[in-house]
């Protein structure tokens, strides 16, 4: 038995996004108000916990691609004077303009009419992988301890008690056998451990299976694929949001796309945004992101603010769609989830910054009163749910409960619900409360259903002219993505006879397709019963987790691999 390290804290708060930071610094605030009062009355008993924040990327933000557009409401809240504080907030540009693109293959037409929950009059345009740097370095001002470069393994527990977080082991070789660079992941001990890891957060996932925290719906996800662009000035002016629909997605498929103007860097270039976000519960076994963010850039459209640039960076992320009735249970003996991992995300908005930093926010405050009564059970942390009720992120979440589900009657039926839910509050088009639907990857079809019994037709090929679109592997080194090669593989196919078998037969090994970084690929092989197996390039992988969520046989298990590894967003 490997022996660890134990190091005790009283918070732990695994993961550095807007949620994880929000919950820090929100924490941190509330314990300096506290002392200060107790300092100046005399009354009550001064907190001095130890609070610590892990992140998975080398640095803060590493794994936050820029260009977003968030609204400031949540973040006034944790820093009222955010406007005006040094070093500024590193705010890209003010929304001044911002409109509907419908596209068909050969063009688009502005609507003439932006629907309202994609006005974004008084949001602002952002680089999350800045703002996060920037909010961990008021959470490290505030005696937060960050620790980049630490993943969690796995969660401490003492039946249904967290107690803490175990951290990946470092120097293990592919075949887990410990190299002379061995470092056994030490165990942060804490009373409260609260879940700020993103979208599908592994801890998480294995936590809401373990305990049955799941909601009254399945989780349902999408996936974004985004580059940013260096273009010529003038070309798209900072603080244009333009949202896309139609071409090139079907009228099946859920999803659009975004074309936002970021500001300039302090290098004088001037950045956009461009990316497109697809249901994962799309019934095309060849669903693949990375080629319809290609395709959606060769319409004329949306090529001329592209035109004469340079694509910088490029990444991708899944998102949680699902809404109010697909978020887990988010508290329990001694743990809280929140952000992306508890689902908080506003479908409709296209928005979940906000939405992050208020839910962690609320588990600030949650442990916060922990932190005063020494009670972290429960029956204390139940007060988390019972905040968000009481709050309007519950409001926001309630009106868009039954959007992406609407999408399953096509869109059309989608679009009619959604305008049904701005007028009776979230209802939808069918009255009812709540929309029911299942796991994603439930709704892929066969190839020989879908493909109506001719098989997996050749892609058209893409022009891939290496200026406006580029192929996989291309767009996977501008990620800067980088893992060590001699470890474990964090892609767990626990059934991995079944690639070369009965995935080929029945849905044309569709990883091949959907990820978006080409890590899965179905090489030669003699031997095999068709010819070919599963070769797995584990050091593409940008952690957007889609194998994970869209795999139709759910035997791949996305793990936290060595501390440090993955993307490399810079703050461009
Ligand atoms: Fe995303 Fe999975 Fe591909 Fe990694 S391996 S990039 S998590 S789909």
């Amino acid at each position: 038995m490997t022996e660890r390290d134990v190091m005790d804290f009283d918070v732990v708060i695994v993961g550095g996004g807007p949620a994880g930071l929000g919950t820090a610094i929100h924490l941190a605030n509330l314990i300096e108000r506290h002392n200060a009062e107790v300092e100046s009355t005399g009354e009550g008993e001064k907190l001095e916990p130890e609070i610590c924040l892990i992140e998975k990327a080398a640095e803060l933000g590493a794994h936050s691609l820029s260009g977003g557009v968030m609204d400031p409401k949540a973040l006034t809240q944790l820093l009222p004077d955010w406007r005006t504080m040094e070093p500024p907030a590193p705010i890209e540009a003010e929304v001044h303009k911002d409109y509907v693109l419908w596209l068909s293959s050969k063009g688009g037409k502005k609507l003439p009419i932006t629907p309202p929950p994609l006005k974004n009059h008084g949001n602002f345009v952002v680089s999350l992988n800045k703002m996060v740097g920037w909010l961990g370095g008021i959470a490290e001002e505030k005696g937060i301890q960050v620790f980049p470069g630490f993943p969690g393994a796995a969660l401490q527990r003492d039946g249904n008690r967290v107690t803490g977080v175990q951290l990946v082991d470092s120097g293990l070789d592919k075949h887990g056998e410990k190299k002379g660079n061995f470092e056994p992941g030490g165990i942060l001990a804490a009373k409260m451990t609260i879940l700020t890891e993103g979208t599908r957060g592994s801890l998480t996932k294995q936590l809401v299976n373990d305990l049955n925290l799941h909601g009254k719906n399945p989780q349902i996800y999408a996936i974004g694929v985004k580059e940013v662009w260096e273009v010529p000035a003038g070309q798209c002016e900072p603080g244009l949001v333009v949202h896309t629909m139609g071409y090139p997605l079907d009228t099946k498929t859920f999803g659009g796309g975004w074309i936002y103007g970021m500001g300039k860097t302090d290098a004088g270039k001037n950045l956009v945004s461009v990316g497109i976000v697809i249901g994962l519960d799309s019934a095309d076994p060849s669903l693949d992101g990375h080629r319809q963010l290609q395709l959606m850039k060769c319409n004329p459209k949306v090529a001329e603010f592209l035109k004469g640039g340079k694509m910088l960076h490029y990444g991708a992320k899944s998102l949680p769609e699902g809404g109010l009735y697909s978020m887990p249970t988010n508290y329990g003996d001694g743990f809280l989830i929140a952000g992306d991992s508890a689902g908080f995300m506003n479908s409709m908005r296209l928005k979940g910054i906000h939405l992050a930093i208020r839910s962690g926010m609320l588990a600030a405050e949650t442990t916060f009163a922990s932190l005063k009564s020494g009670d972290f059970s429960a029956a204390a942390t139940k007060s988390y749910a019972d905040k968000i009720k009481n709050d309007w992120c519950y409001d926001e979440l309630r009106k868009c409960r039954n959007f992406h589900q609407g999408f399953h009657k096509g869109l059309l039926g989608g679009l009619i619900n959604a305008g049904f839910a701005q007028l009776f509050g979230g209802k939808g088009a069918w009255f009812t409360d709540e929309l029911k639907s299942n796991a994603g990857h439930t709704y892929m079809k066969k190839v020989s259903d879908y493909f109506g019994g001719k098989g997996k037709p050749e892609p058209e090929k893409l022009p891939q002219d290496g200026v406006l679109t580029f192929d996989k592997l291309t767009s996977v080194y501008s990620s800067g993505t980088m893992h060590e090669e001699d470890q474990p593989c964090h892609l767990v196919v626990s059934q991995p006879d079944l690639c070369a078998t009965k995935c080929v037969e029945e849905f044309g090994n569709p990883c091949q397709h959907f990820c978006p970084a080409a890590v899965y690929e179905m090489e030669e092989k003699e031997g095999t019963k068709h010819g070919i197996d599963l070769k797995i390039n584990a050091s593409n992988c940008v952690h957007c987790k889609t194998c994970d969520i869209m795999d139709p046989y759910q035997v791949i298990n996305w793990v936290t691999p060595e501390g440090g590894g993955g993307p490399t967003y810079t703050n461009l």
